[in-house]
Protein backbone atom coordinates (compact mmCIF):
# COMPACT_ATOMS: atom_id res chain seq x y z
CA UNK A 1 0.00 0.00 0.00
CA UNK A 2 1.33 3.53 -0.81
CA UNK A 3 1.99 5.21 2.56
CA UNK A 4 1.97 8.85 0.83
CA UNK A 5 -2.11 9.70 1.39
CA UNK A 6 -2.71 11.73 -1.59
CA UNK A 7 -4.42 15.55 -0.57
CA UNK A 8 -7.69 16.13 -2.32
CA UNK A 9 -7.49 18.84 -4.18
CA UNK A 10 -9.66 21.86 -5.15
CA UNK A 11 -9.25 25.07 -7.78
CA UNK A 12 -9.79 27.62 -5.15
CA UNK A 13 -9.37 31.76 -5.15
CA UNK A 14 -7.37 32.95 -2.48
CA UNK A 15 -10.06 33.92 -0.40
CA UNK A 16 -11.67 30.91 -0.63
CA UNK A 17 -8.63 29.28 -0.20
CA UNK A 18 -8.07 31.25 3.22
CA UNK A 19 -12.20 30.35 4.51
CA UNK A 20 -11.20 26.86 3.54
CA UNK A 21 -7.69 27.00 5.51
CA UNK A 22 -9.24 28.79 8.52
CA UNK A 23 -12.61 26.20 8.90
CA UNK A 24 -9.99 23.70 9.00
CA UNK A 25 -7.65 25.42 11.88
CA UNK A 26 -10.99 25.44 14.03
CA UNK A 27 -12.51 28.68 13.28
CA UNK A 28 -15.52 29.38 15.11
CA UNK A 29 -16.88 33.04 14.96
CA UNK A 30 -15.86 35.26 12.24
CA UNK A 31 -16.99 38.96 11.35
CA UNK A 32 -16.53 41.47 8.51
CA UNK A 33 -17.61 44.52 6.73
CA UNK A 34 -17.80 43.80 2.48
CA UNK A 35 -15.33 45.26 0.77
CA UNK A 36 -13.49 44.54 -2.30
CA UNK A 37 -11.11 42.27 -2.64
CA UNK A 38 -12.21 40.85 0.68
CA UNK A 39 -15.49 40.30 0.15
CA UNK A 40 -15.53 36.06 -0.86
CA UNK A 41 -13.66 35.34 2.40
CA UNK A 42 -16.74 35.80 4.45
CA UNK A 43 -18.86 34.71 2.14
CA UNK A 44 -17.37 31.21 1.79
CA UNK A 45 -16.65 30.82 5.88
CA UNK A 46 -20.25 31.22 6.21
CA UNK A 47 -21.20 28.23 3.88
CA UNK A 48 -18.98 26.47 6.97
CA UNK A 49 -22.08 25.38 9.63
CA UNK A 50 -19.53 24.88 12.15
CA UNK A 51 -18.77 28.69 12.36
CA UNK A 52 -20.88 31.82 13.29
CA UNK A 53 -20.21 34.24 10.63
CA UNK A 54 -21.40 37.54 10.06
CA UNK A 55 -21.70 40.81 8.32
CA UNK A 56 -21.46 43.40 10.51
CA UNK A 57 -22.51 47.16 10.15
CA UNK A 58 -18.93 48.15 9.76
CA UNK A 59 -15.41 47.46 10.49
CA UNK A 60 -15.30 48.50 13.78
CA UNK A 61 -18.16 46.37 15.10
CA UNK A 62 -16.52 43.40 13.06
CA UNK A 63 -13.37 43.87 14.85
CA UNK A 64 -14.51 44.15 18.07
CA UNK A 65 -17.26 41.35 17.73
CA UNK A 66 -14.45 38.86 16.00
CA UNK A 67 -11.74 39.81 18.80
CA UNK A 68 -14.40 39.54 21.73
CA UNK A 69 -15.33 35.67 20.35
CA UNK A 70 -11.30 35.57 20.77
CA UNK A 71 -11.15 36.52 24.30
CA UNK A 72 -14.20 34.35 24.95
CA UNK A 73 -12.29 31.33 23.86
CA UNK A 74 -12.75 30.82 20.42
CA UNK A 75 -10.62 30.91 17.27
CA UNK A 76 -11.63 34.24 15.26
CA UNK A 77 -11.40 35.73 12.40
CA UNK A 78 -11.53 39.83 11.16
CA UNK A 79 -11.63 40.82 7.61
CA UNK A 80 -11.93 43.66 5.55
CA UNK A 81 -10.08 45.65 2.43
CA UNK A 82 -7.76 47.92 3.33
CA UNK A 83 -9.57 51.02 4.05
CA UNK A 84 -12.09 49.17 5.80
CA UNK A 85 -9.42 48.56 8.80
CA UNK A 86 -8.86 51.71 8.92
CA UNK A 87 -12.41 52.32 10.62
CA UNK A 88 -11.21 49.57 12.88
CA UNK A 89 -8.11 50.93 13.99
CA UNK A 90 -9.35 51.93 17.46
CA UNK A 91 -9.88 48.37 18.32
CA UNK A 92 -7.07 47.28 16.57
CA UNK A 93 -4.59 49.58 18.40
CA UNK A 94 -5.67 48.21 21.79
CA UNK A 95 -5.92 44.55 20.63
CA UNK A 96 -2.14 44.29 20.18
CA UNK A 97 -1.59 45.57 24.07
CA UNK A 98 -4.61 42.86 25.24
CA UNK A 99 -3.42 40.06 24.08
CA UNK A 100 -6.09 36.92 22.82
CA UNK A 101 -7.08 34.30 25.02
CA UNK A 102 -8.15 31.78 21.50
CA UNK A 103 -6.40 32.50 18.12
CA UNK A 104 -7.07 35.51 16.45
CA UNK A 105 -6.24 36.29 12.92
CA UNK A 106 -6.98 40.17 11.46
CA UNK A 107 -7.10 39.60 7.09
CA UNK A 108 -6.80 42.25 5.66
CA UNK A 109 -6.69 42.91 1.62
CA UNK A 110 -5.26 45.83 -0.17
CA UNK A 111 -5.91 47.15 -3.62
CA UNK A 112 -2.64 47.56 -5.60
CA UNK A 113 -3.99 49.53 -8.54
CA UNK A 114 -7.13 50.86 -6.99
CA UNK A 115 -9.73 48.32 -8.80
CA UNK A 116 -12.13 49.77 -6.31
CA UNK A 117 -10.98 51.66 -3.84
CA UNK A 118 -10.42 55.45 -2.61
CA UNK A 119 -6.96 55.24 -2.16
CA UNK A 120 -3.69 52.43 -2.55
CA UNK A 121 -2.65 52.71 0.99
CA UNK A 122 0.01 49.75 1.79
CA UNK A 123 -1.39 48.32 5.14
CA UNK A 124 1.88 46.27 5.64
CA UNK A 125 3.03 49.93 7.74
CA UNK A 126 0.30 49.02 10.20
CA UNK A 127 2.03 46.01 11.54
CA UNK A 128 4.97 48.84 12.47
CA UNK A 129 2.35 51.35 13.84
CA UNK A 130 0.60 48.72 15.57
CA UNK A 131 3.39 46.59 16.42
CA UNK A 132 1.38 43.54 15.76
CA UNK A 133 3.15 40.57 13.48
CA UNK A 134 2.20 40.63 10.06
CA UNK A 135 2.08 37.24 7.75
CA UNK A 136 1.78 37.36 3.75
CA UNK A 137 1.06 34.17 1.14
CA UNK A 138 2.29 34.44 -1.92
CA UNK A 139 -0.56 32.59 -3.76
CA UNK A 140 -3.77 30.72 -2.78
CA UNK A 141 -2.59 27.57 -1.60
CA UNK A 142 0.11 29.69 0.78
CA UNK A 143 -3.45 31.71 2.12
CA UNK A 144 -4.23 28.07 2.93
CA UNK A 145 -1.62 26.59 5.03
CA UNK A 146 -0.74 30.49 6.29
CA UNK A 147 -3.76 30.69 8.04
CA UNK A 148 -3.78 27.74 10.53
CA UNK A 149 0.13 28.61 10.88
CA UNK A 150 -1.52 32.45 11.52
CA UNK A 151 -3.82 30.80 14.51
CA UNK A 152 -1.09 28.77 15.96
CA UNK A 153 1.23 32.22 15.75
CA UNK A 154 -1.39 33.98 17.83
CA UNK A 155 -1.90 31.87 20.32
CA UNK A 156 1.94 30.98 20.89
CA UNK A 157 2.99 34.47 21.33
CA UNK A 158 -0.29 36.13 22.46
CA UNK A 159 -1.22 38.38 20.17
CA UNK A 160 -3.54 39.32 17.07
CA UNK A 161 -2.43 38.53 13.69
CA UNK A 162 -2.15 40.82 11.06
CA UNK A 163 -2.55 39.27 7.75
CA UNK A 164 -2.49 40.59 4.48
CA UNK A 165 -3.59 39.97 0.89
CA UNK A 166 -3.66 41.86 -2.32
CA UNK A 167 -5.96 42.00 -4.97
CA UNK A 168 -3.76 39.27 -7.01
CA UNK A 169 -3.54 37.01 -4.33
CA UNK A 170 -7.37 37.27 -2.67
CA UNK A 171 -8.86 36.49 -6.45
CA UNK A 172 -6.04 34.31 -8.83
CA UNK A 173 -6.66 30.67 -8.09
CA UNK A 174 -4.76 27.58 -7.99
CA UNK A 175 -5.09 23.60 -7.45
CA UNK A 176 -4.94 23.60 -3.24
CA UNK A 177 -4.34 20.19 -1.20
CA UNK A 178 -6.55 20.53 1.74
CA UNK A 179 -6.66 18.71 4.97
CA UNK A 180 -10.02 18.17 7.29
CA UNK A 181 -11.04 20.52 10.30
CA UNK A 182 -9.64 20.20 13.50
CA UNK A 183 -11.33 21.26 16.64
CA UNK A 184 -9.34 23.59 18.60
CA UNK A 185 -9.18 23.32 22.33
CA UNK A 186 -11.78 25.50 23.69
CA UNK A 187 -10.33 28.04 26.42
CA UNK A 188 -12.77 29.28 29.36
CA UNK A 189 -13.06 33.06 29.79
CA UNK A 190 -11.13 34.16 32.54
CA UNK A 191 -11.32 37.73 34.22
CA UNK A 192 -7.93 39.04 34.19
CA UNK A 193 -8.78 42.80 34.63
CA UNK A 194 -4.76 43.33 34.40
CA UNK A 195 -4.87 42.28 30.93
CA UNK A 196 -8.11 43.17 29.57
CA UNK A 197 -8.95 46.06 31.32
CA UNK A 198 -7.00 48.77 29.26
CA UNK A 199 -6.66 51.91 32.09
CA UNK A 200 -3.62 53.76 31.65
CA UNK A 201 -1.58 51.84 34.62
CA UNK A 202 -2.86 48.36 32.99
CA UNK A 203 -2.08 49.66 29.56
CA UNK A 204 1.23 50.75 30.85
CA UNK A 205 1.86 46.91 31.55
CA UNK A 206 0.70 45.72 28.66
CA UNK A 207 2.69 47.96 26.81
CA UNK A 208 6.22 46.32 28.14
CA UNK A 209 4.65 43.05 27.35
CA UNK A 210 3.81 44.48 23.92
CA UNK A 211 7.63 45.17 23.54
CA UNK A 212 9.08 42.01 24.59
CA UNK A 213 6.92 40.10 22.46
CA UNK A 214 8.06 41.84 19.34
CA UNK A 215 11.69 40.65 20.54
CA UNK A 216 10.37 37.26 20.93
CA UNK A 217 8.80 37.29 17.47
CA UNK A 218 12.21 37.98 16.00
CA UNK A 219 13.78 35.27 17.38
CA UNK A 220 10.59 33.10 15.97
CA UNK A 221 10.79 34.85 12.18
CA UNK A 222 14.31 33.40 11.73
CA UNK A 223 13.01 29.97 11.74
CA UNK A 224 9.70 30.56 10.63
CA UNK A 225 8.80 28.38 8.28
CA UNK A 226 6.57 31.58 6.55
CA UNK A 227 10.29 32.60 5.41
CA UNK A 228 11.64 30.87 2.60
CA UNK A 229 14.81 30.60 0.88
CA UNK A 230 14.98 29.01 -2.38
CA UNK A 231 18.76 28.46 -3.49
CA UNK A 232 19.92 29.48 -6.90
CA UNK A 233 23.58 30.19 -8.19
CA UNK A 234 25.06 33.20 -5.82
CA UNK A 235 24.74 35.65 -8.78
CA UNK A 236 21.33 37.35 -8.14
CA UNK A 237 19.35 37.53 -5.43
CA UNK A 238 15.89 38.82 -4.52
CA UNK A 239 14.17 39.39 -1.65
CA UNK A 240 10.34 39.47 -2.16
CA UNK A 241 6.84 38.60 -1.10
CA UNK A 242 3.78 38.04 -1.93
CA UNK A 243 2.81 38.24 -5.91
CA UNK A 244 5.79 40.01 -6.46
CA UNK A 245 7.51 36.34 -6.00
CA UNK A 246 5.41 34.83 -8.53
CA UNK A 247 6.49 37.19 -11.45
CA UNK A 248 10.36 37.24 -10.25
CA UNK A 249 10.30 34.28 -10.34
CA UNK A 250 8.65 33.50 -13.89
CA UNK A 251 11.45 36.31 -14.90
CA UNK A 252 14.55 34.65 -13.47
CA UNK A 253 14.05 31.48 -12.66
CA UNK A 254 17.34 30.18 -11.48
CA UNK A 255 17.98 33.33 -9.00
CA UNK A 256 18.33 33.01 -5.86
CA UNK A 257 14.89 33.70 -3.94
CA UNK A 258 14.27 34.78 0.16
CA UNK A 259 10.64 34.82 -0.23
CA UNK A 260 9.15 36.43 3.22
CA UNK A 261 5.73 35.21 4.21
CA UNK A 262 6.38 36.79 8.03
CA UNK A 263 7.24 40.80 6.66
CA UNK A 264 7.30 42.03 10.99
CA UNK A 265 9.07 41.42 12.74
CA UNK A 266 11.76 40.66 9.58
CA UNK A 267 14.44 37.98 10.26
CA UNK A 268 17.02 39.67 10.12
CA UNK A 269 20.26 37.09 11.00
CA UNK A 270 18.29 35.26 7.68
CA UNK A 271 17.75 38.48 5.62
CA UNK A 272 22.25 39.09 5.82
CA UNK A 273 22.91 36.04 5.93
CA UNK A 274 21.03 35.68 2.11
CA UNK A 275 22.23 39.07 1.46
CA UNK A 276 25.83 38.13 1.88
CA UNK A 277 25.31 34.84 -0.33
CA UNK A 278 24.81 36.44 -3.46
CA UNK A 279 26.80 39.04 -5.35
CA UNK A 280 23.79 41.62 -6.32
CA UNK A 281 20.40 41.97 -4.27
CA UNK A 282 17.54 43.11 -5.54
CA UNK A 283 14.50 43.63 -3.30
CA UNK A 284 11.03 43.60 -5.52
CA UNK A 285 7.95 44.80 -3.42
CA UNK A 286 4.09 46.24 -5.30
CA UNK A 287 3.44 49.74 -3.81
CA UNK A 288 5.54 51.18 -0.89
CA UNK A 289 9.01 50.55 0.22
CA UNK A 290 8.24 48.68 3.32
CA UNK A 291 10.86 45.98 3.26
CA UNK A 292 13.43 48.39 1.43
CA UNK A 293 12.99 50.87 4.23
CA UNK A 294 13.76 48.32 7.22
CA UNK A 295 16.32 47.41 5.37
CA UNK A 296 18.15 50.58 4.78
CA UNK A 297 17.66 50.45 9.01
CA UNK A 298 19.83 47.57 9.05
CA UNK A 299 22.16 48.64 6.68
CA UNK A 300 22.03 46.31 4.49
CA UNK A 301 23.36 46.92 0.03
CA UNK A 302 20.68 46.17 -2.39
CA UNK A 303 18.57 47.65 -5.39
CA UNK A 304 15.60 49.26 -5.12
CA UNK A 305 13.12 49.89 -7.59
CA UNK A 306 12.85 53.29 -9.09
CA UNK A 307 10.09 55.62 -7.18
CA UNK A 308 7.45 55.50 -10.11
CA UNK A 309 7.01 51.56 -9.32
CA UNK A 310 5.45 52.36 -5.68
CA UNK A 311 2.60 53.57 -7.49
CA UNK A 312 -0.42 51.00 -9.27
CA UNK A 313 -0.20 47.32 -9.10
CA UNK A 314 3.29 45.57 -10.14
CA UNK A 315 2.74 44.25 -13.50
CA UNK A 316 5.16 41.04 -14.19
CA UNK A 317 6.67 42.37 -17.45
CA UNK A 318 8.05 45.42 -15.18
CA UNK A 319 10.02 42.85 -13.34
CA UNK A 320 13.71 42.92 -15.52
CA UNK A 321 13.34 47.32 -15.62
CA UNK A 322 13.47 47.11 -11.66
CA UNK A 323 16.77 44.48 -11.85
CA UNK A 324 18.14 47.11 -14.09
CA UNK A 325 17.31 50.21 -11.93
CA UNK A 326 14.96 51.70 -15.04
CA UNK A 327 12.29 54.17 -14.28
CA UNK A 328 8.54 53.10 -15.27
CA UNK A 329 8.01 54.37 -18.33
CA UNK A 330 4.41 52.75 -19.55
CA UNK A 331 1.09 54.45 -18.99
CA UNK A 332 -1.86 53.31 -16.82
CA UNK A 333 -3.49 50.22 -18.15
CA UNK A 334 -6.35 51.27 -20.50
CA UNK A 335 -9.30 49.86 -18.32
CA UNK A 336 -13.15 50.04 -18.99
CA UNK A 337 -15.45 52.78 -17.68
CA UNK A 338 -17.35 51.83 -14.84
CA UNK A 339 -20.70 53.03 -15.32
CA UNK A 340 -24.51 52.41 -13.71
CA UNK A 341 -25.82 49.28 -15.31
CA UNK A 342 -28.61 49.77 -17.61
CA UNK A 343 -32.03 50.31 -15.39
CA UNK A 344 -30.06 50.79 -12.19
CA UNK A 345 -32.54 53.06 -9.88
CA UNK A 346 -29.70 55.32 -9.43
CA UNK A 347 -30.32 56.75 -13.01
CA UNK A 348 -33.72 58.40 -11.77
CA UNK A 349 -31.80 60.12 -9.07
CA UNK A 350 -29.10 61.61 -10.47
CA UNK A 351 -31.05 62.44 -13.38
CA UNK A 352 -33.32 64.76 -11.02
CA UNK A 353 -30.62 66.56 -8.80
CA UNK A 354 -28.73 67.41 -12.49
CA UNK A 355 -31.71 69.94 -12.64
CA UNK A 356 -30.99 71.25 -9.30
CA UNK A 357 -27.06 72.68 -10.20
CA UNK A 358 -26.34 71.93 -6.47
CA UNK A 359 -22.72 70.39 -5.26
CA UNK A 360 -23.67 66.97 -4.54
CA UNK A 361 -21.36 65.48 -1.78
CA UNK A 362 -21.16 61.69 -2.59
CA UNK A 363 -19.99 58.28 -0.55
CA UNK A 364 -18.70 55.34 -1.05
CA UNK A 365 -21.23 52.85 -3.43
CA UNK A 366 -22.25 52.26 -6.71
CA UNK A 367 -24.00 55.65 -6.99
CA UNK A 368 -20.61 57.20 -6.82
CA UNK A 369 -20.62 56.50 -10.44
CA UNK A 370 -23.08 59.57 -11.00
CA UNK A 371 -19.23 61.68 -10.79
CA UNK A 372 -18.91 60.39 -14.32
CA UNK A 373 -21.05 61.01 -17.73
CA UNK A 374 -23.78 61.42 -18.53
CA UNK A 375 -24.74 63.06 -15.23
CA UNK A 376 -21.72 64.25 -13.81
CA UNK A 377 -23.99 65.17 -10.89
CA UNK A 378 -21.61 64.12 -7.97
CA UNK A 379 -18.66 66.10 -7.05
CA UNK A 380 -17.17 64.71 -4.07
CA UNK A 381 -16.38 61.35 -2.34
CA UNK A 382 -14.00 60.62 0.64
CA UNK A 383 -14.81 57.75 3.01
CA UNK A 384 -17.82 55.37 4.37
CA UNK A 385 -20.13 57.87 5.94
CA UNK A 386 -18.58 61.08 4.63
CA UNK A 387 -21.86 61.67 2.48
CA UNK A 388 -23.46 63.06 5.57
CA UNK A 389 -20.83 64.89 7.43
CA UNK A 390 -18.95 66.52 4.63
CA UNK A 391 -21.55 68.26 2.87
CA UNK A 392 -21.77 69.24 6.91
CA UNK A 393 -18.77 71.15 6.63
CA UNK A 394 -19.27 72.61 3.26
CA UNK A 395 -22.14 74.32 4.08
CA UNK A 396 -20.64 75.66 7.01
CA UNK A 397 -17.60 76.61 4.70
CA UNK A 398 -19.76 78.24 2.09
CA UNK A 399 -22.43 78.91 3.06
CA UNK A 400 -23.97 80.33 -0.10
CA UNK A 401 -23.24 77.11 -1.99
CA UNK A 402 -26.93 74.78 -2.12
CA UNK A 403 -25.06 71.39 -0.92
CA UNK A 404 -26.90 67.93 -1.23
CA UNK A 405 -25.89 65.19 0.60
CA UNK A 406 -25.96 61.28 -0.91
CA UNK A 407 -25.46 57.63 0.85
CA UNK A 408 -26.73 54.56 0.41
CA UNK A 409 -28.56 52.49 2.58
CA UNK A 410 -25.71 49.90 3.58
CA UNK A 411 -23.33 52.92 4.06
CA UNK A 412 -26.26 54.87 6.00
CA UNK A 413 -26.12 51.87 8.51
CA UNK A 414 -22.29 51.35 8.45
CA UNK A 415 -21.52 55.29 9.77
CA UNK A 416 -23.84 57.46 8.58
CA UNK A 417 -26.69 57.77 11.24
CA UNK A 418 -23.43 59.29 13.42
CA UNK A 419 -23.21 61.86 11.15
CA UNK A 420 -27.13 62.25 10.83
CA UNK A 421 -27.43 62.91 14.27
CA UNK A 422 -24.34 65.48 14.42
CA UNK A 423 -25.91 67.20 11.95
CA UNK A 424 -29.19 67.78 14.02
CA UNK A 425 -27.33 68.12 17.25
CA UNK A 426 -25.46 70.52 15.72
CA UNK A 427 -29.06 72.85 14.85
CA UNK A 428 -27.59 72.12 10.44
CA UNK A 429 -29.93 72.48 7.91
CA UNK A 430 -29.83 70.87 4.11
CA UNK A 431 -31.20 67.94 2.33
CA UNK A 432 -29.71 64.36 2.68
CA UNK A 433 -30.47 61.59 -0.06
CA UNK A 434 -30.21 58.20 1.32
CA UNK A 435 -30.53 55.88 -1.79
CA UNK A 436 -31.87 52.64 -0.79
CA UNK A 437 -31.57 49.49 -3.13
CA UNK A 438 -32.02 47.10 -0.23
CA UNK A 439 -28.70 45.87 -0.67
CA UNK A 440 -24.70 46.46 -0.37
CA UNK A 441 -24.39 46.67 -4.22
CA UNK A 442 -21.33 47.47 -5.27
CA UNK A 443 -19.17 44.62 -3.77
CA UNK A 444 -21.86 42.04 -5.14
CA UNK A 445 -25.09 42.29 -3.13
CA UNK A 446 -24.49 41.51 0.11
CA UNK A 447 -27.55 41.80 2.91
CA UNK A 448 -27.26 43.96 5.56
CA UNK A 449 -29.61 45.39 8.83
CA UNK A 450 -32.05 46.80 6.08
CA UNK A 451 -32.39 44.08 4.48
CA UNK A 452 -33.85 41.80 6.76
CA UNK A 453 -31.50 38.96 6.21
CA UNK A 454 -27.99 37.73 7.63
CA UNK A 455 -24.77 36.50 6.13
CA UNK A 456 -26.32 32.84 6.52
CA UNK A 457 -29.33 33.88 4.36
CA UNK A 458 -31.50 33.67 7.76
CA UNK A 459 -34.74 36.42 8.66
CA UNK A 460 -33.85 38.73 10.79
CA UNK A 461 -35.47 41.87 12.43
CA UNK A 462 -35.41 44.66 9.59
CA UNK A 463 -33.94 47.91 10.50
CA UNK A 464 -36.45 50.82 8.99
CA UNK A 465 -34.13 53.55 7.99
CA UNK A 466 -37.10 56.48 7.96
CA UNK A 467 -37.10 55.65 11.77
CA UNK A 468 -33.67 55.87 12.50
CA UNK A 469 -33.72 59.15 10.67
CA UNK A 470 -36.92 60.25 12.56
CA UNK A 471 -35.18 59.64 15.78
CA UNK A 472 -31.82 60.98 14.66
CA UNK A 473 -33.36 64.02 14.27
CA UNK A 474 -34.32 64.73 10.78
CA UNK A 475 -36.92 67.66 10.41
CA UNK A 476 -39.09 65.96 7.66
CA UNK A 477 -38.10 62.15 6.13
CA UNK A 478 -39.96 61.20 3.11
CA UNK A 479 -39.77 57.79 0.98
CA UNK A 480 -40.11 57.61 -2.77
CA UNK A 481 -39.40 55.71 -5.40
CA UNK A 482 -37.02 56.80 -7.72
CA UNK A 483 -39.10 55.86 -10.36
CA UNK A 484 -41.11 58.34 -9.97
CA UNK A 485 -38.83 61.06 -11.08
CA UNK A 486 -41.15 63.98 -11.66
CA UNK A 487 -42.42 63.49 -8.18
CA UNK A 488 -38.92 63.36 -6.46
CA UNK A 489 -38.04 66.52 -8.58
CA UNK A 490 -40.82 68.14 -6.92
CA UNK A 491 -39.98 66.97 -3.97
CA UNK A 492 -36.36 67.60 -4.21
CA UNK A 493 -37.14 71.11 -5.01
CA UNK A 494 -40.12 71.41 -2.26
CA UNK A 495 -37.13 70.50 0.29
CA UNK A 496 -34.64 72.85 -0.89
CA UNK A 497 -36.73 75.90 -0.48
CA UNK A 498 -37.67 75.04 3.24
CA UNK A 499 -34.31 74.97 4.17
CA UNK A 500 -34.81 72.67 7.19
CA UNK A 501 -32.75 69.58 8.32
CA UNK A 502 -34.66 66.88 5.17
CA UNK A 503 -33.97 63.14 4.65
CA UNK A 504 -35.57 61.73 0.91
CA UNK A 505 -34.79 58.28 0.66
CA UNK A 506 -35.11 57.16 -2.84
CA UNK A 507 -36.25 53.06 -2.64
CA UNK A 508 -35.94 50.64 -5.43
CA UNK A 509 -34.26 47.52 -5.58
CA UNK A 510 -31.46 47.27 -6.94
CA UNK A 511 -31.93 45.35 -10.78
CA UNK A 512 -29.27 42.62 -9.71
CA UNK A 513 -30.50 41.90 -6.46
CA UNK A 514 -31.08 38.10 -5.97
S1 LIG B 1 -25.28 46.87 -9.06
FE1 LIG B 1 -27.36 47.60 -8.66
S2 LIG B 1 -27.11 49.56 -7.61
FE2 LIG B 1 -25.13 49.06 -8.56
S3 LIG B 1 -25.15 50.07 -10.56
FE3 LIG B 1 -25.93 48.00 -10.89
S4 LIG B 1 -28.18 48.16 -10.67
FE4 LIG B 1 -27.26 50.01 -9.81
Amino acid sequence: MNKIEKKQQFLYSGNEALARGAWEAGLRVAAAYPGTPSTEILENIATYTEIDAQWSVNEKVAYEVAYGAAIGGARSLYASKHVGLNVAMDPFMTSVYMGINAGFVAVVCDDPGLHSSQNEQDTRWVSIFGKAPLIEPADAAEAHWFIQEAFVLSERFDTPVLFRMTTRTAHAKQNVPVGERTEAQTRPLVRDMAKYVMVPKNAYMRHIKVEERLVALARFAETARFNQVQKGPAKLGFITSGVSHAYVRDHYPDAAILKLGMLYPLCEKKIRAFAKSVRELVVVEELDPFLETQLNALKIKFRAKHPSYRIGELRPEYIPAIVTGKKKTDAPAAVRKPSLCAGCPHHFVFHALKKFNAFIAGDIGCYTLGALPPYSALHSCICMGGGITFPEGLRRGAPGQSVIGVIGDSTFVHSGITGLINAAYNKSKGLLIIMDNAITAMTGGQEHPGTGKTLKGEDTKLLRIEDICAVCGADTVDVIDPCKHRELEELVEKRLKEGLLSVIITRHPCILKK
